[in-house]
Protein backbone atom coordinates (compact mmCIF):
# COMPACT_ATOMS: atom_id res chain seq x y z
CA UNK A 1 0.00 0.00 0.00
CA UNK A 2 1.37 3.57 -0.65
CA UNK A 3 2.30 6.16 2.36
CA UNK A 4 0.78 9.08 0.55
CA UNK A 5 -2.69 10.66 1.26
CA UNK A 6 -5.38 8.48 -0.64
CA UNK A 7 -8.79 10.40 -0.52
CA UNK A 8 -12.31 8.20 -1.65
CA UNK A 9 -14.90 10.38 -2.41
CA UNK A 10 -18.04 9.49 -2.35
CA UNK A 11 -21.05 10.78 -3.86
CA UNK A 12 -24.39 10.49 -3.07
CA UNK A 13 -25.06 9.60 0.79
CA UNK A 14 -28.07 7.23 0.72
CA UNK A 15 -28.06 3.62 0.72
CA UNK A 16 -24.88 2.80 -1.71
CA UNK A 17 -22.86 5.45 -0.98
CA UNK A 18 -23.06 5.36 2.97
CA UNK A 19 -22.19 1.53 2.60
CA UNK A 20 -19.01 2.24 0.89
CA UNK A 21 -17.67 5.46 2.51
CA UNK A 22 -18.50 3.98 6.64
CA UNK A 23 -16.69 1.05 5.30
CA UNK A 24 -13.33 3.06 3.68
CA UNK A 25 -13.67 5.34 6.97
CA UNK A 26 -13.73 2.22 9.49
CA UNK A 27 -10.47 0.59 7.13
CA UNK A 28 -8.67 3.96 7.61
CA UNK A 29 -9.07 3.39 11.38
CA UNK A 30 -6.93 -0.12 10.95
CA UNK A 31 -3.64 -0.02 9.40
CA UNK A 32 -4.81 2.84 6.93
CA UNK A 33 -4.16 6.07 8.36
CA UNK A 34 -3.54 8.03 5.39
CA UNK A 35 -6.71 7.10 3.59
CA UNK A 36 -9.65 9.34 3.88
CA UNK A 37 -13.19 9.75 2.97
CA UNK A 38 -14.72 12.66 1.67
CA UNK A 39 -18.89 12.32 1.59
CA UNK A 40 -21.01 14.47 -0.94
CA UNK A 41 -24.93 15.02 -1.16
CA UNK A 42 -27.07 17.47 -2.11
CA UNK A 43 -29.37 17.33 1.10
CA UNK A 44 -28.26 17.44 4.25
CA UNK A 45 -30.45 14.16 5.16
CA UNK A 46 -30.90 10.40 4.42
CA UNK A 47 -34.40 9.90 3.26
CA UNK A 48 -35.73 6.11 3.67
CA UNK A 49 -37.77 6.47 0.81
CA UNK A 50 -38.80 2.69 0.89
CA UNK A 51 -41.63 3.67 3.74
CA UNK A 52 -42.89 6.77 1.32
CA UNK A 53 -46.34 5.02 0.82
CA UNK A 54 -47.23 5.32 4.60
CA UNK A 55 -45.86 8.37 4.99
CA UNK A 56 -48.82 9.33 2.49
CA UNK A 57 -51.53 9.16 5.56
CA UNK A 58 -48.97 9.02 8.74
CA UNK A 59 -47.20 12.11 9.12
CA UNK A 60 -45.68 11.61 12.36
CA UNK A 61 -43.89 8.63 10.80
CA UNK A 62 -43.07 10.51 7.64
CA UNK A 63 -40.96 12.95 9.27
CA UNK A 64 -39.25 10.57 10.90
CA UNK A 65 -38.13 8.63 7.35
CA UNK A 66 -34.99 11.90 7.41
CA UNK A 67 -32.14 11.42 9.56
CA UNK A 68 -29.76 14.21 9.31
CA UNK A 69 -26.22 13.42 7.81
CA UNK A 70 -24.45 15.35 10.22
CA UNK A 71 -25.36 12.67 12.73
CA UNK A 72 -24.65 9.83 11.00
CA UNK A 73 -21.44 10.98 9.83
CA UNK A 74 -20.96 12.85 13.30
CA UNK A 75 -17.73 10.49 13.44
CA UNK A 76 -16.70 11.86 9.68
CA UNK A 77 -16.22 15.45 12.04
CA UNK A 78 -13.96 13.80 15.00
CA UNK A 79 -11.24 16.75 14.96
CA UNK A 80 -13.31 19.86 13.26
CA UNK A 81 -10.43 21.81 12.83
CA UNK A 82 -8.56 19.41 10.42
CA UNK A 83 -11.19 16.80 9.80
CA UNK A 84 -9.31 13.38 8.31
CA UNK A 85 -13.11 12.73 6.70
CA UNK A 86 -15.33 15.07 5.79
CA UNK A 87 -19.21 15.49 5.15
CA UNK A 88 -19.85 18.63 2.31
CA UNK A 89 -23.47 19.05 1.73
CA UNK A 90 -23.68 20.37 -1.80
CA UNK A 91 -24.45 19.02 -5.56
CA UNK A 92 -21.69 17.42 -7.93
CA UNK A 93 -22.10 19.25 -10.84
CA UNK A 94 -18.93 17.76 -13.12
CA UNK A 95 -15.81 15.56 -12.84
CA UNK A 96 -12.68 15.74 -14.71
CA UNK A 97 -10.73 13.20 -15.01
CA UNK A 98 -7.50 14.59 -16.52
CA UNK A 99 -7.02 16.30 -13.24
CA UNK A 100 -8.90 13.97 -11.04
CA UNK A 101 -11.19 16.96 -9.71
CA UNK A 102 -14.68 17.41 -9.21
CA UNK A 103 -16.61 20.56 -9.50
CA UNK A 104 -19.65 21.11 -6.96
CA UNK A 105 -21.88 23.97 -6.69
CA UNK A 106 -20.52 25.69 -3.74
CA UNK A 107 -17.51 26.62 -5.95
CA UNK A 108 -15.50 23.91 -4.24
CA UNK A 109 -13.00 21.68 -6.78
CA UNK A 110 -11.95 18.45 -4.17
CA UNK A 111 -9.37 15.91 -5.25
CA UNK A 112 -10.12 11.91 -5.89
CA UNK A 113 -8.02 9.60 -6.10
CA UNK A 114 -11.16 7.20 -6.09
CA UNK A 115 -14.83 8.26 -6.93
CA UNK A 116 -17.55 6.86 -6.16
CA UNK A 117 -20.49 7.54 -7.98
CA UNK A 118 -23.53 6.57 -5.90
CA UNK A 119 -26.49 9.66 -6.82
CA UNK A 120 -29.50 7.38 -7.38
CA UNK A 121 -32.31 8.36 -8.80
CA UNK A 122 -35.71 10.44 -7.96
CA UNK A 123 -38.99 10.43 -8.14
CA UNK A 124 -41.99 12.48 -8.23
CA UNK A 125 -43.88 13.64 -4.71
CA UNK A 126 -45.05 11.83 -2.92
CA UNK A 127 -42.20 8.95 -3.21
CA UNK A 128 -39.74 12.24 -3.18
CA UNK A 129 -39.78 15.34 -1.56
CA UNK A 130 -37.96 18.53 -2.75
CA UNK A 131 -36.09 20.21 -0.59
CA UNK A 132 -32.14 19.64 0.30
CA UNK A 133 -32.74 21.09 3.96
CA UNK A 134 -34.75 18.89 6.92
CA UNK A 135 -37.14 21.80 7.47
CA UNK A 136 -37.57 22.20 3.50
CA UNK A 137 -38.19 18.57 3.26
CA UNK A 138 -40.47 18.01 6.30
CA UNK A 139 -42.56 21.42 4.90
CA UNK A 140 -43.07 19.47 1.72
CA UNK A 141 -43.89 16.41 3.21
CA UNK A 142 -46.62 18.44 5.33
CA UNK A 143 -48.46 19.67 2.81
CA UNK A 144 -48.73 16.85 0.57
CA UNK A 145 -50.20 15.14 3.66
CA UNK A 146 -52.60 17.64 3.90
CA UNK A 147 -52.98 17.63 0.10
CA UNK A 148 -54.02 14.36 0.10
CA UNK A 149 -56.32 14.79 3.12
CA UNK A 150 -58.51 17.26 1.68
CA UNK A 151 -58.90 15.64 -2.13
CA UNK A 152 -61.73 13.89 -2.84
CA UNK A 153 -61.03 12.25 -6.22
CA UNK A 154 -57.09 10.61 -6.53
CA UNK A 155 -56.05 9.87 -9.62
CA UNK A 156 -52.70 7.80 -9.67
CA UNK A 157 -51.03 6.64 -12.74
CA UNK A 158 -48.50 3.86 -12.61
CA UNK A 159 -49.43 0.36 -10.89
CA UNK A 160 -46.07 -0.67 -10.38
CA UNK A 161 -44.83 -1.62 -6.45
CA UNK A 162 -45.12 1.89 -5.57
CA UNK A 163 -48.38 2.92 -7.19
CA UNK A 164 -50.28 0.05 -6.05
CA UNK A 165 -48.68 0.67 -2.48
CA UNK A 166 -49.63 4.37 -2.21
CA UNK A 167 -53.52 3.17 -3.47
CA UNK A 168 -53.57 0.71 -0.65
CA UNK A 169 -52.11 3.22 1.86
CA UNK A 170 -54.43 6.03 0.99
CA UNK A 171 -57.55 3.64 0.05
CA UNK A 172 -57.18 2.18 4.03
CA UNK A 173 -57.11 5.31 5.92
CA UNK A 174 -59.31 7.82 3.84
CA UNK A 175 -62.90 5.23 3.36
CA UNK A 176 -64.54 7.86 1.62
CA UNK A 177 -62.26 8.98 -1.13
CA UNK A 178 -62.26 8.01 -4.65
CA UNK A 179 -59.32 6.34 -5.94
CA UNK A 180 -58.22 5.29 -9.54
CA UNK A 181 -55.27 3.64 -10.10
CA UNK A 182 -54.55 3.45 -14.05
CA UNK A 183 -51.73 1.22 -15.50
CA UNK A 184 -50.29 1.07 -19.21
CA UNK A 185 -49.77 -2.63 -19.43
CA UNK A 186 -51.97 -5.70 -19.17
CA UNK A 187 -51.27 -6.54 -15.72
CA UNK A 188 -50.26 -4.99 -12.42
CA UNK A 189 -46.22 -5.08 -11.29
CA UNK A 190 -43.32 -5.11 -13.76
CA UNK A 191 -44.22 -7.95 -16.10
CA UNK A 192 -41.03 -10.37 -15.06
CA UNK A 193 -43.32 -10.57 -11.88
CA UNK A 194 -45.93 -13.55 -11.97
CA UNK A 195 -49.21 -13.60 -12.75
CA UNK A 196 -50.72 -14.19 -9.40
CA UNK A 197 -48.85 -11.32 -8.27
CA UNK A 198 -50.45 -9.13 -10.24
CA UNK A 199 -54.08 -10.28 -9.73
CA UNK A 200 -53.91 -10.77 -6.58
CA UNK A 201 -52.80 -7.23 -6.43
CA UNK A 202 -55.43 -5.89 -8.40
CA UNK A 203 -58.35 -8.14 -6.09
CA UNK A 204 -56.84 -6.39 -3.10
CA UNK A 205 -56.71 -3.05 -3.71
CA UNK A 206 -60.79 -3.44 -5.36
CA UNK A 207 -61.36 -5.21 -1.89
CA UNK A 208 -60.25 -1.69 -0.38
CA UNK A 209 -62.67 -0.05 -3.09
CA UNK A 210 -59.59 1.34 -5.39
CA UNK A 211 -60.90 0.82 -9.46
CA UNK A 212 -58.14 -0.75 -11.33
CA UNK A 213 -57.86 -0.14 -14.83
CA UNK A 214 -55.12 -1.96 -17.03
CA UNK A 215 -54.17 -1.53 -20.55
CA UNK A 216 -55.15 2.28 -20.43
CA UNK A 217 -52.00 4.99 -21.10
CA UNK A 218 -52.79 8.19 -19.51
CA UNK A 219 -51.43 11.34 -21.76
CA UNK A 220 -49.54 12.73 -19.41
CA UNK A 221 -49.06 16.43 -20.68
CA UNK A 222 -45.09 17.57 -20.18
CA UNK A 223 -45.52 21.26 -18.92
CA UNK A 224 -48.01 20.54 -16.28
CA UNK A 225 -46.35 20.22 -12.85
CA UNK A 226 -47.22 16.99 -10.78
CA UNK A 227 -46.35 17.88 -7.22
CA UNK A 228 -49.31 15.79 -5.33
CA UNK A 229 -51.60 19.10 -4.43
CA UNK A 230 -55.32 19.45 -4.83
CA UNK A 231 -55.92 20.40 -8.35
CA UNK A 232 -58.48 19.47 -10.17
CA UNK A 233 -57.59 18.16 -13.83
CA UNK A 234 -58.84 16.37 -16.44
CA UNK A 235 -56.43 13.53 -18.48
CA UNK A 236 -57.13 11.16 -21.39
CA UNK A 237 -56.40 7.52 -22.00
CA UNK A 238 -55.60 5.85 -24.61
CA UNK A 239 -58.71 4.40 -24.93
CA UNK A 240 -60.20 7.71 -25.10
CA UNK A 241 -61.97 8.07 -21.66
CA UNK A 242 -61.40 10.81 -19.83
CA UNK A 243 -60.24 10.72 -15.87
CA UNK A 244 -61.21 13.80 -13.69
CA UNK A 245 -59.65 13.87 -10.26
CA UNK A 246 -58.40 16.87 -8.04
CA UNK A 247 -54.93 15.29 -7.34
CA UNK A 248 -53.32 13.20 -9.09
CA UNK A 249 -49.84 11.30 -8.27
CA UNK A 250 -47.68 10.06 -11.15
CA UNK A 251 -45.71 7.02 -10.23
CA UNK A 252 -44.45 6.04 -13.61
CA UNK A 253 -40.87 5.34 -12.73
CA UNK A 254 -37.52 7.41 -11.85
CA UNK A 255 -35.09 9.61 -13.62
CA UNK A 256 -31.37 8.96 -12.86
CA UNK A 257 -29.42 11.54 -11.30
CA UNK A 258 -26.59 11.62 -13.59
CA UNK A 259 -26.36 15.11 -15.34
CA UNK A 260 -22.56 15.86 -14.13
CA UNK A 261 -21.85 13.09 -16.45
CA UNK A 262 -21.97 15.81 -19.34
CA UNK A 263 -18.59 17.03 -19.28
CA UNK A 264 -17.00 14.07 -18.69
CA UNK A 265 -18.28 12.50 -22.00
CA UNK A 266 -16.55 15.43 -23.79
CA UNK A 267 -13.58 15.43 -22.43
CA UNK A 268 -13.36 11.64 -23.23
CA UNK A 269 -15.53 11.49 -25.99
CA UNK A 270 -17.58 8.91 -25.13
CA UNK A 271 -21.02 7.55 -24.69
CA UNK A 272 -20.85 6.99 -20.64
CA UNK A 273 -24.84 6.52 -19.97
CA UNK A 274 -27.08 4.80 -22.05
CA UNK A 275 -30.25 5.94 -23.56
CA UNK A 276 -32.31 6.39 -19.62
CA UNK A 277 -28.93 8.47 -18.65
CA UNK A 278 -27.66 5.23 -16.44
CA UNK A 279 -23.98 4.97 -15.64
CA UNK A 280 -22.54 1.90 -17.88
CA UNK A 281 -20.90 0.04 -15.82
CA UNK A 282 -18.35 -3.48 -15.92
CA UNK A 283 -19.28 -6.58 -13.66
CA UNK A 284 -16.22 -4.93 -11.15
CA UNK A 285 -18.69 -1.73 -11.09
CA UNK A 286 -15.87 0.15 -12.33
CA UNK A 287 -17.62 3.02 -14.94
CA UNK A 288 -17.28 1.57 -18.36
CA UNK A 289 -14.15 2.86 -19.80
CA UNK A 290 -11.38 2.66 -19.81
CA UNK A 291 -9.48 5.61 -18.95
CA UNK A 292 -12.02 5.49 -15.83
CA UNK A 293 -10.69 2.37 -13.10
CA UNK A 294 -10.87 4.38 -10.32
CA UNK A 295 -14.35 5.14 -10.71
CA UNK A 296 -17.20 2.77 -9.32
CA UNK A 297 -20.88 3.37 -9.47
CA UNK A 298 -23.28 1.15 -7.19
CA UNK A 299 -27.06 1.97 -6.91
CA UNK A 300 -29.62 2.84 -8.51
CA UNK A 301 -27.59 5.63 -10.93
CA UNK A 302 -26.11 2.59 -13.06
CA UNK A 303 -27.38 1.40 -15.93
CA UNK A 304 -28.18 -2.14 -14.76
CA UNK A 305 -31.90 -3.04 -15.45
CA UNK A 306 -34.92 -2.25 -13.64
CA UNK A 307 -34.66 -5.34 -11.87
CA UNK A 308 -31.65 -4.12 -9.60
CA UNK A 309 -32.83 -0.82 -8.62
CA UNK A 310 -33.86 -2.65 -5.03
CA UNK A 311 -31.85 -1.44 -1.78
CA UNK A 312 -30.70 -4.88 -0.65
CA UNK A 313 -29.13 -5.54 -4.07
CA UNK A 314 -27.77 -1.81 -3.79
CA UNK A 315 -26.54 -2.93 -0.58
CA UNK A 316 -24.20 -5.57 -2.34
CA UNK A 317 -22.91 -3.23 -5.08
CA UNK A 318 -21.69 -1.42 -2.47
CA UNK A 319 -19.68 -4.37 -0.96
CA UNK A 320 -18.74 -4.99 -4.46
CA UNK A 321 -17.35 -1.64 -4.73
CA UNK A 322 -15.61 -1.09 -1.08
CA UNK A 323 -13.54 -4.40 -1.38
CA UNK A 324 -12.39 -3.47 -5.45
CA UNK A 325 -11.60 0.09 -3.75
CA UNK A 326 -9.54 -1.60 -1.06
CA UNK A 327 -7.53 -4.31 -3.18
CA UNK A 328 -6.75 -1.18 -5.50
CA UNK A 329 -5.40 0.77 -2.31
CA UNK A 330 -3.52 -2.85 -1.10
CA UNK A 331 -2.15 -2.98 -4.51
CA UNK A 332 -0.51 0.19 -4.76
CA UNK A 333 -2.71 1.19 -7.98
CA UNK A 334 -2.85 5.21 -6.98
CA UNK A 335 0.95 5.44 -7.15
CA UNK A 336 0.97 3.18 -10.10
CA UNK A 337 -1.39 2.19 -12.23
CA UNK A 338 0.08 -0.49 -13.51
CA UNK A 339 -0.74 -2.65 -10.41
CA UNK A 340 -4.17 -4.10 -11.52
CA UNK A 341 -6.11 -6.52 -8.79
CA UNK A 342 -8.01 -9.29 -9.52
CA UNK A 343 -11.12 -7.60 -8.53
CA UNK A 344 -14.27 -9.22 -7.58
CA UNK A 345 -17.30 -8.87 -9.62
CA UNK A 346 -21.09 -8.22 -8.65
CA UNK A 347 -22.94 -11.28 -9.27
CA UNK A 348 -26.21 -11.08 -7.98
CA UNK A 349 -29.77 -11.60 -10.00
CA UNK A 350 -32.15 -9.41 -10.08
CA UNK A 351 -34.46 -9.06 -7.63
CA UNK A 352 -36.44 -12.04 -6.63
CA UNK A 353 -38.15 -11.50 -3.49
CA UNK A 354 -40.77 -8.98 -3.53
CA UNK A 355 -43.37 -7.72 -0.51
CA UNK A 356 -46.00 -5.42 -1.41
CA UNK A 357 -48.04 -4.26 1.09
CA UNK A 358 -51.75 -2.61 0.37
CA UNK A 359 -52.27 -0.73 3.49
CA UNK A 360 -51.40 -2.25 6.62
CA UNK A 361 -53.14 -5.39 6.51
CA UNK A 362 -53.41 -6.93 2.88
CA UNK A 363 -50.32 -7.31 0.17
CA UNK A 364 -48.61 -9.74 -2.16
CA UNK A 365 -45.05 -11.05 -2.29
CA UNK A 366 -43.29 -12.91 -4.37
CA UNK A 367 -40.15 -15.67 -3.36
CA UNK A 368 -38.38 -17.25 -5.10
CA UNK A 369 -40.97 -17.63 -8.45
CA UNK A 370 -43.94 -18.41 -6.30
CA UNK A 371 -46.53 -15.62 -6.29
CA UNK A 372 -48.70 -15.46 -3.25
CA UNK A 373 -51.54 -13.39 -4.56
CA UNK A 374 -55.45 -13.14 -3.61
CA UNK A 375 -54.25 -15.49 -1.07
CA UNK A 376 -54.03 -14.83 2.91
CA UNK A 377 -50.32 -15.78 3.04
CA UNK A 378 -49.81 -12.85 0.57
CA UNK A 379 -51.24 -10.50 3.68
CA UNK A 380 -48.71 -12.58 6.20
CA UNK A 381 -45.71 -12.39 3.68
CA UNK A 382 -46.17 -8.58 2.88
CA UNK A 383 -47.10 -7.77 6.77
CA UNK A 384 -43.47 -8.07 7.30
CA UNK A 385 -42.95 -5.07 5.38
CA UNK A 386 -46.00 -2.73 6.12
CA UNK A 387 -45.46 -3.29 9.76
CA UNK A 388 -42.79 -0.03 9.54
CA UNK A 389 -41.90 -0.35 6.16
CA UNK A 390 -38.54 -1.66 7.74
CA UNK A 391 -37.85 2.03 9.54
CA UNK A 392 -36.85 0.18 12.43
CA UNK A 393 -33.87 -1.54 10.59
CA UNK A 394 -33.02 1.03 8.58
CA UNK A 395 -32.71 3.73 11.67
CA UNK A 396 -30.97 1.40 13.22
CA UNK A 397 -28.13 0.86 10.08
CA UNK A 398 -27.46 4.75 9.47
CA UNK A 399 -26.68 5.54 13.00
CA UNK A 400 -24.42 2.70 13.83
CA UNK A 401 -21.02 4.64 13.72
CA UNK A 402 -17.83 3.77 12.49
CA UNK A 403 -15.89 1.70 14.98
C1 LIG B 1 -41.23 4.90 -2.95
C2 LIG B 1 -40.12 3.89 -3.05
C3 LIG B 1 -40.30 2.62 -2.52
C4 LIG B 1 -39.27 1.68 -2.59
N1 LIG B 1 -39.47 0.44 -2.04
C5 LIG B 1 -38.46 -0.45 -2.03
C6 LIG B 1 -38.60 -1.71 -1.38
O1 LIG B 1 -39.67 -2.02 -0.86
N2 LIG B 1 -37.55 -2.55 -1.35
C7 LIG B 1 -36.36 -2.22 -1.91
O2 LIG B 1 -35.42 -3.03 -1.84
N3 LIG B 1 -36.18 -1.05 -2.55
C8 LIG B 1 -37.21 -0.15 -2.63
N4 LIG B 1 -37.03 1.05 -3.24
C9 LIG B 1 -35.78 1.30 -3.98
C10 LIG B 1 -34.65 1.77 -3.09
O3 LIG B 1 -35.09 2.83 -2.28
C11 LIG B 1 -33.50 2.19 -3.99
O4 LIG B 1 -33.05 1.07 -4.72
C12 LIG B 1 -32.34 2.77 -3.21
O5 LIG B 1 -32.73 3.91 -2.48
C13 LIG B 1 -31.22 3.19 -4.17
O6 LIG B 1 -30.17 3.67 -3.41
P1 LIG B 1 -29.04 4.60 -4.04
O7 LIG B 1 -28.12 4.91 -2.92
O8 LIG B 1 -28.51 4.02 -5.28
O9 LIG B 1 -29.80 5.94 -4.52
P2 LIG B 1 -30.77 6.97 -3.76
O10 LIG B 1 -31.39 6.33 -2.58
O11 LIG B 1 -31.62 7.50 -4.85
O12 LIG B 1 -29.77 8.09 -3.24
C14 LIG B 1 -29.05 8.94 -4.09
C15 LIG B 1 -28.40 10.04 -3.23
O13 LIG B 1 -27.60 10.86 -4.08
C16 LIG B 1 -27.84 12.24 -3.80
N5 LIG B 1 -27.55 12.98 -5.04
C17 LIG B 1 -28.18 12.87 -6.22
N6 LIG B 1 -27.59 13.65 -7.15
C18 LIG B 1 -26.56 14.26 -6.54
C19 LIG B 1 -25.57 15.18 -6.97
N7 LIG B 1 -25.46 15.60 -8.25
N8 LIG B 1 -24.67 15.64 -6.06
C20 LIG B 1 -24.72 15.25 -4.75
N9 LIG B 1 -25.64 14.33 -4.30
C21 LIG B 1 -26.54 13.86 -5.18
C22 LIG B 1 -29.30 12.27 -3.36
O14 LIG B 1 -29.58 13.40 -2.56
C23 LIG B 1 -29.42 10.96 -2.57
O15 LIG B 1 -29.08 11.11 -1.21
C24 LIG B 1 -38.04 2.02 -3.21
C25 LIG B 1 -37.86 3.31 -3.74
C26 LIG B 1 -38.88 4.24 -3.66
C27 LIG B 1 -38.67 5.63 -4.24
Amino acid sequence: MSTRNINVVVVGVSVAGLKVAKTIAALSKQGFPNLSVTAIDKNEYFYHAIAAPRATVDLEFGKKLFFPLADILQEFELNPAEPKHKFIQTTLTSINNAQKTIQLSNGQTVAFDYLVLATGAKNKSPAHYEGATMAEVHRNMEETFESIKEAKDILIIGGGAVGIEIAGEIATAYKDKKITLVHAAERLMPLNFKHGISNGAVDKLQRLGVEVVLNEKIKVPEDVLFNCRVRPLTLTGTSGREYASDLQILATGTTVHTEYMESLEGELGEHLRNDWGGIKVRKTLQANSESLPNIFVPGDCNALPAGYKFAYLVGAMSTVVATNIIAMINAGFDEDSTKKPTLVEYTSGPMNIMFVPIGPNLGVAQIMGIAFGKSFMGNVLAGFKSKDYFYAKIAAEVTDVVK
